[in-house]
């Protein structure tokens, strides 16, 4: 079996005891979460979130590009989020390598212009979490009573702990 028919089995196995239809769009606890989309995290797990409690942006680093603060705007103004996590985590891809290093290898590979693409790669783990809490707190589009915190997931204890 492909994996696709492995995958397509499964969710015939999922709907046929399906039991959420019920569920609204409003996350249920009000909460959003900017998160790695590293296959390691589980984040409703780690969170003890079930279906429906939360909006989960998730994209390469835990970074709040563009379309995550378009996603976390949305999520706020039209689907009442009032808390907000950043997740990163040990051990992260995104420490291994340079923006300018990918670009130059994809130039190379392809021949077309990669100089405009931004991955966001970084060095300092905190520091990354602080830049992305910061940079929801500096959008004017977020409301100032929002919380919003920075955690490190450690992916060899399954621990998270709050970055100051
Ligand atoms: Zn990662």
């Amino acid at each position: 079996m492909s994996l696709y028919e492995e995958l397509m089995k499964a969710n015939e196995h999922y709907a046929a005891s399906f039991d959420r239809s019920s569920l609204t769009a409003p996350p249920a606890r009000k909460l959003a979460v900017v998160v790695c989309m590293d296959a390691r995290l589980t984040v409703e797990e780690f969170l003890g979130l079930r279906t429906g409690d939360a909006h989960i942006i998730r994209n390469a680093g835990g970074v709040v590009t563009e379309d995550a603060l378009r996603s976390l705007i949305i999520s706020h103004k039209l689907l009442g989020t009032r808390e907000f996590l950043v997740i990163n985590h040990t051990d992260c891809g995104m420490l291994t390598f340079k923006d300018e290093d990918l670009r130059r290898r994809l130039a190379e590979e392809t021949g077309a212009d990669a100089s405009e693409l931004e991955f966001h790669a970084f060095d300092d783990l905190e520091a990354n979490v602080r830049a992305q809490v910061q940079k929801i707190k500096d959008s004017p589009f977020i409301a100032d009573d929002v919380v919003v915190r920075g955690l490190i997931y450690d992916v060899k204890t399954g621990r998270l702990r709050e970055v100051a």
